[in-house]
């Protein structure tokens, strides 16, 4: 009998987390790399969220917590999207796991029966159709090229409904393209959900607050209140308060959906960090002026690296609204040759390339499933940003 289950086979390792680890692999041998994979904010955690984390510590906060959130964060997550995205929720219809991905998984779990089909616009975040499959649902990812802003448009999602459709996935600001919906855009998405009632919308937040320009970030239930009842809005601290590694995200939704993501929860990892949810209660409640410095920073960087790459020969980058990624196109590089004579034939042969070559990494599209493009994440120094645009000119300039 063989030792892997079935379900190992529909899904496949993260591929962000395969390149990031290629990068440190090549790294710790000696090579000069510059790592443009990460998906994290290279800021360090505010001071005030640390001190929390050590009060909690001090004062016993270690142990066991409800399940799913305890009574102070729930409290300080119905403020938050109460302040700033107008929903009102109680403490019931929230619920807090290990990290949005967690809070994705339970929701997906909870909810899908084999043959549920979940739309997923495309380029997406990575995850999404390997957790979909893993609940035995079926990914009916639609194209968004940069045409039309890597968004999804109304007549596309109409399409892709059918009686079967359970969820659709909608992440703004997006992981890989940065692309937001404005409130005009989502209104046009969420006019065509109120005509099919049994369309449920998970709506992936986490990029929020990493909006330029005076982008205006809005949120379905926001903007379509009809909606409040079939909508889980996850969101988390990870990329706002630079806290990945402390494991916290969160949802908002119908008390029947909350509590069967709780009950997933609690046969599997049972709550999240105790000390992590004081921490993020003084994310969510303390001061937000930080936010301010690094959304400047982040928009100075994105417009370097966008200017930079429109200078290289073969590629084409869209300026997104948001997150802290571009997306360009490698289109004009496929067919031509690299100096050691490989012809470049796949988004996946020219980001391979750019790493022998110049020591730059980056994804692939195809892991986004939109291609041939490629996903740089611009959470890294101006300095290392303009290096590695540098490299990525030279690479491209050589191919023949
Ligand atoms: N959703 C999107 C779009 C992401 O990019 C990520 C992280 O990369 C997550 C969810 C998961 O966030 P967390 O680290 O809180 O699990």
């Amino acid at each position: 009998m063989p030792l892997l289950a079935q379900r190992l086979s529909r899904i496949k390792p993260s591929p962000t987390i395969a390149v990031s680890q290629k990068a440190r692999d090549l790294k710790a041998a000696g090579r000069d790399v510059i790592s443009l994979g990460a998906g994290e904010p290279d800021f360090d955690t505010p001071d005030s969220v640390k001190e929390a984390a050590m009060r909690a510590m001090r004062s016993g906060d270690t142990k066991y917590t409800n399940v799913d959130g305890t009574p102070a964060l729930k409290k300080a997550i119905c403020a938050k999207f109460e302040r700033e995205n107008g929903l009102r929720y109680a403490p019931d219809q929230v619920t807090v796991g290990t990290g949005g991905k967690q809070v994705l998984y339970n929701a997906l779990m909870a909810t899908l029966n084999p043959g549920d089909e979940v739309i997923v616009p495309a380029p997406y975040w990575v995850s999404y159709p390997d957790m979909v499959a893993l609940a035995e649902g079926t990914t009916v990812a639609v194209a968004c090229p940069p045409e039309k802003g890597f968004k999804l448009q109304p007549a596309d999602l109409e399409k892709a409904i059918t009686p079967r459709t359970k969820w659709l996935i909608l992440n703004s600001p997006n992981n890989p393209t940065g692309a937001a919906y404005s409130r005009d855009e989502m209104k046009a998405l969420t006019d065509v959900l109120v005509r099919h009632p049994h369309v449920w919308v998970l709506t992936d937040d986490m990029y929020e607050h990493l909006v330029y320009d005076g982008f205006e970030f809005v949120t379905p239930a926001q903007v379509e209140p009809r909606l409040h009842d079939r909508t889980l809005t996850v969101n988390g601290v990870s990329k706002a308060y630079s806290m990945t590694g402390w494991r916290i995200g969160y949802g908002a939704g119908p008390k029947e959906l909350i509590k069967a993501m709780a009950v997933i929860q609690s046969q599997s990892t049972s709550n999240p960090s105790s000390i992590s949810q004081a921490a993020a209660v003084e994310a969510l409640n303390g001061p937000q002026d930080f936010l301010e410095g690094w959304v400047s920073s982040f928009r100075e960087r994105r417009d370097l690296v966008v200017s930079m790459l429109n200078q290289a020969k073969g590629i084409s980058c869209h300026k997104p609204e948001g997150a802290f990624y571009v997306y360009p196109s490698c289109a004009g590089t496929i067919g031509l040759t690299t100096p050691g004579g490989k012809v470049i034939e796949t988004d996946e042969d020219f980001v391979t390339y750019l790493l022998e070559s110049e020591g730059v990494a980056a994804v692939q599209g195809s892991a986004f499933g939109l291609a041939p493009f490629f996903r740089i994440s611009y959470a890294t120094s101006m300095t290392d940003l303009e290096d590695a645009c540098q490299r990525i000119q030279r690479a491209c300039g050589a191919l023949r």
